[in-house]
């Protein structure tokens, strides 16, 4: 599964890199930076929740050979 935000949606709330830091970073502009592209076992738990928890809809997690 691949992991990546949409910064057309992202609001900036920085939910994802407070909550789940081990795969986003906050940058300067407030943007989300994603460190782990391609998560797996714990790591692809964590981001299932932080697209639960985006305010913005704007975190996904899309199969790799969509
Ligand atoms: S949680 Fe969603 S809206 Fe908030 S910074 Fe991350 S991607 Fe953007």
């Amino acid at each position: 599964m691949k992991l990546s935000v949409n910064l057309e949606r992202c609001i900036k709330a920085a939910e994802c890199s407070t909550y789940h830091a081990e795969l986003f970073a906050a940058s300067d502009d407030g943007f989300p930076l994603v460190i782990v592209e391609e998560p797996e076992g714990e790591q692809l738990e964590d981001a299932e929740d932080a697209v639960r928890v985006c305010p913005g809809n704007a975190i996904t997690l899309t199969r790799e050979d969509n």
